[in-house]
Formats: C-alpha cells, sequence, structure tokens
C-alpha cells in the first residue's frame, strides 16, 4: 500500500495505562491523515517477568513462579481498568486472562518437566505481546473512536525453525500479511500486530530473538510495502551515544541505513541489530521518535546523507562480550585453514562473530562473540580442532572474558587522516588498554576491544575526542 505508515511503540511506550493512551493520541493522529498499521511490544519488563517466571517453573520453585504471576496480572488488569470503560472491561479482561492461562499452563509444564524447552519459551514469553496488543487495540476501538483489532504476529510472519532467534521468510510472509492486513486496511480497521514473535510454516511458535519488535515492524514495512516505518521509543532519536552512558550524547538528525546498522549491531539498544535489512532495498525511510517527547523531529534514516562531512559521528559499546584466541603451535600448521575450520564450526551454532582479528606473522587469531553465546561456540570450535588440540598442534584456545567492543561510526570516517590515531590516544589517555582493534572494510567502523573496567570511560573519551556533540548539532 502505497501510503501506509507503520508505526511501533516499544515497551516504555506501552508501559501503562497513561503511555498507552499517548500511544492512541499518535496513532489517531497520524490516522487522521493515512491508513497505518501498528506493532507493539510487550509493556515494559514484561518480557523479563516471564523469562523470568519460567526459570523459577524450571528450578522447581513453585512459590516464586506465583509471586511473579500475580504481578503480571496485576500490571494487566490495572491498565485494563485504567484505560477502557468499565462496559468494555469484563470481555478484554476475559482475554487476558485467557492468556495469562494459557502461559500458566506452559510454565507449569516446565514446573513438572524440570526443564525449560526453547520451543516452549518462544510460545510462552509472546504473551506478553499478545496481552499488550488486546489493550491498545481495544482502548483505540472502544475510547478513541477508531476502528482497531489485535493480530498476533505467529498468523502473520513465517520464519525458519531457530527458536529463540529466528529469521523471516519474507515471500511467505508477504502471503501472510497481505491475507491477515488487506482486509483489515481495506475497511479502514487498525491491526496492532504483537512485535517479537513469529511462527515457522507448520505453525510453531518463534521469537525474533530479544529487543525484536522493531524487526517484526520492519518486516511489516517491507512486506506491505509501506511508505514509511515509524519507531517510537524513549529517547529523541539515534544519538551519538548511550546517553545513559554520556552525558551530553546529542541527537543525530539524520543517519545512514550502514551507520544505523552498524551501530545497532554493536550494541546500541535503541535499534534491533537487524532492522533495517528489509528496508534497504526498498529504500522505505525509518524515523526513531520519542514517545515521550513527540514535538521533537527525531531521527531519519536514509539511504545517503545529503552531505558526508564529518568525521566520527557516534559511538557505541557492548560488554557482555568475551574473546576468544586460537593460535597453531609451530609455523608449519597452516593457518588459514585452521581459521577456516574454527569459522565453519562457529558458523553451524549460528553465534556471531563480532569483530575478527588476525595476526599473519604468527597465523593467530582471534574474536569476539556474545557472553551468552560463548560455550556454544567453545564446544564447537573444540570438536572440529579436536584432533589439533589433542595433538598439540594448535594451543589451548583462550578466552578473555573481562573485555567490552567498542565501535566507532561515521560515513565520514572514509579516508580522514589521523582519525584512528586521535581515538587510540584519546583512550590511552584514561590508562585503558586496547587489546585487539579492527576496521571493517566499509571504513565506515572502527572497532576496539579494551579491558572491561575501561569500557565506559573509553566510550566518554573517544565521544568528546571527536566532538561528537558538536558535530551532531552543527548539521
Ligand atoms: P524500546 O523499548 O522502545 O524498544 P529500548 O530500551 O530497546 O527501547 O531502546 C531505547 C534505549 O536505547 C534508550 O533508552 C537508550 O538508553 C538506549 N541507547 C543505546 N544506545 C543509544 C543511542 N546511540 N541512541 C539512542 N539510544 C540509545
Ligand atoms: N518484548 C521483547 C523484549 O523485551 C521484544 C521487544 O520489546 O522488542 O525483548
Ligand atoms: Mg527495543
Amino acid at each position: 500500500m502505497s501510503d501506509l505508515l507503520v508505526m511501533k511503540f516499544g515497551g516504555t511506550s506501552m508501559g501503562s495505562a497513561e503511555r498507552m493512551k499517548v500511544a492512541a493520541q499518535i496513532i489517531a493522529d497520524a490516522r487522521a491523515k493515512r491508513p497505518v498499521a501498528i506493532v507493539v511490544s510487550a509493556m515494559s519488563k514484561i518480557t523479563d517477568l516471564l523469562l523470568d517466571t519460567m526459570r523459577h517453573a524450571e528450578g522447581g520453585d513453585r512459590s516464586g513462579m506465583d509471586q511473579n504471576l500475580a504481578t503480571l496480572r496485576k500490571r494487566h488488569e490495572d491498565a485494563c481498568r485504567e484505560l477502557l470503560p468499565e462496559a468494555v472491561q469484563p470481555v478484554i479482561q476475559a482475554k487476558l486472562e485467557i492468556l495469562i492461562g494459557e502461559f500458566e499452563r506452559i510454565a507449569n509444564g516446565m514446573l513438572m518437566l524440570g526443564d525449560r524447552p526453547i520451543r516452549s519459551v518462544d510460545e510462552a514469553v509472546a504473551i506478553g505481546e499478545r496481552l499488550s496488543s488486546q489493550l491498545v487495540a481495544a482502548y483505540l476501538d472502544s475510547t478513541a473512536g477508531i476502528r482497531a483489532q489485535a493480530v498476533n504476529g505467529a498468523e502473520v510472519i513465517v520464519t525458519d525453525a531457530v527458536f529463540g532467534s529466528a529469521t523471516p521468510l519474507l515471500d511467505q510472509t508477504r502471503v501472510k500479511a497481505q491475507a491477515a492486513m488487506g482486509p483489515l486496511l481495506s475497511a479502514g480497521i487498525v491491526p496492532v500486530m504483537t512485535g517479537f514473535n513469529g511462527s515457522t510454516q507448520d505453525g510453531r511458535p518463534t521469537t525474533l530473538g530479544r529487543g525484536g519488535s522493531d524487526f517484526s515492524a520492519s518486516i511489516l514495512a517491507s512486506v506491505l510495502d509501506a511508505s514509511e516505518l515509524w519507531i517510537w521509543t524513549d529517547v529523541d532519536g539515534i544519538m551519538t551515544a548511550d546517553p545513559r552512558l554520556v552525558k551530553d550524547a546529542a541527537v543525530l538528525s539524520e543517519v545512514t541505513y550502514a551507520e544505523a546498522a552498524e551501530l545497532a549491531y554493536n550494541g546500541a539498544k535503541v535499534l534491533h541489530p537487524r532492522t533495517l535489512a528489509p528496508l534497504v532495498e526498498k529504500k522505505i525511510p525509518v524515523y526513531s521518535k520519542n514517545s515521550f517527547n513527540t514535538g521533537v523531529p527525531g531521527t531519519k534514516i536514509v539511504p545517503e546523507l545529503r552531505s558526508s562531512a564529518g568525521g566520527a559521528r557516534a559511538v557505541t559499546s557492548m560488554a557482555n562480550v568475551a574473546m576468544v584466541s586460537i593460535e597453531p603451535a609451530t609455523s608449519t600448521i597452516p593457518g588459514t585453514r585452521i581459521m577456516a575450520r574454527a569459522l565453519d564450526a562457529l558458523a553451524l551454532t549460528n553465534a556471531e562473530v563480532l569483530t575478527f582479528s588476525s595476526s599473519s606473522y604468527r597465523q593467530s587469531f582471534c574474536f569476539l562473540v556474545r557472553r551468552d553465546e560463548l560455550s556454544a561456540a567453545l564446544q564447537a570450535i573444540e570438536e572440529a580442532l579436536s584432533l589439533e588440540l589433542a595433538h598439540g598442534y594448535v594451543k589451548p584456545i583462550e578466552v578473555e572474558e573481562n573485555v567490552g567492543l567498542i565501535a566507532v561510526v561515521g560515513e565520514g570516517m572514509r579516508g580522514v587522516p589521523g582519525l584512528a590515531g586521535r581515538i587510540f590516544t584519546a583512550v590511552s589517555r584514561e590508562q585503558v588498554n586496547i587489546i585487539a582493534i579492527a576496521q571493517g572494510s566499509s571504513e565506515l567502523t572502527i572497532n576496539l576491544v579494551v579491558r572491561r573496567d575501561g569500557l565506559e570511560k573509553a566510550v566518554r573519551a573517544i565521544h568528546q575526542e571527536c566532538g561528537m556533540s558538536e558535530l551532531a548539532q552543527r548539521r
């Protein structure tokens, strides 16, 4: 649909009845001008609560489970009461109770089994979004004067069967999305779809990974050929650094798809890393906007900047990472082949290599993975290199968990002489040791690996040295 606007509201924008009313106002304003489709996250902290409840269940802790279930009920019942007219409450309350009952049934199964199968986790954790979508749709419909309907993303987004971090199958999704959303949109009904979840071709529930509602929204925008995607969150847009870390971080009025993707992949939580991929080809513009401050324009994510002047534009970091180092014991061992086999083994685990650095002289190499993917990654590499390790052809694999990753990003960094040197000097001035350096072939990003305890200091030093706030405000 050529004029369609897809809008996604994150957890904080869904955090309470009051926040849902603000979201509904935003939806009403947009709906007055053009057709809209909505994607919602669960109410803030609900996904964590659901996951925690399932951990209690697996551990046999009935009372912990019950406490969490009481919190789950109360958050949604309170929101329902504050949001909806009395006449509508019983119907919606009953719908919420069915969903909470569904969650309880799965959690009870886990309690009995003493196990938490990942497929059941995916089915259960999406209930957070199914609850919030019911509330928003009911409010729009009953109070805001906008016909709306909750839609379960599992009925729309078709994915592969990698539970917990599924990948969408766009062709199949397009067919399903058009069938599910087309009639609603043509009838002037606003679909309120759950973010975060999907299902396999044979109907098994999946999720797209933590923070995946951004990705749901971009998938939907892509398959419905939307004209724009607006992502509503709790900051004024994509900033030069995480404002929780750098007090004077400034909003970037425009960033490119490539810059935004680099920031997201390197830890900027404001966007799910995979959000932009479905949109790039169709050049669908994305805006990152603040539902707590609707008057400011936010950040526009575009194919190209109007002027690419300037150097490093933003810095981001990741704390929960580990560095794995592998080194052949002698130079007679073909290092490239060892590297290839290690990477092959890694690819099979779906663990993501965040940075990679190698030394041709010692034939050694090191790479960074997320801490929660470390044990699967190590196991796979140790299996793949078991003979070489057993015979001492490859030195024992070294793991350093006490590290953090920094990424300095900017289209304008290409060919700026001396920039890398200035960044390294600024970090060293703070007495933070740089353990590894990698520069992407695109020259868009410089990655540094530093000791974990120097991570925040280094981010602030780089932000200051590159004058990122000033640069953002000048544009
Ligand atoms: P939502 O629930 O709306 O999806 P998230 O919490 O996932 O919101 O993402 C928004 C948060 O991302 C902000 O509150 C901010 O602390 C964090 N963040 C990290 N890096 C950046 C950045 N470069 N620009 C803006 N926000 C950032
Ligand atoms: N509710 C999910 C999460 O917290 C998805 C999202 O909010 O994007 O990870
Ligand atoms: Mg998010």
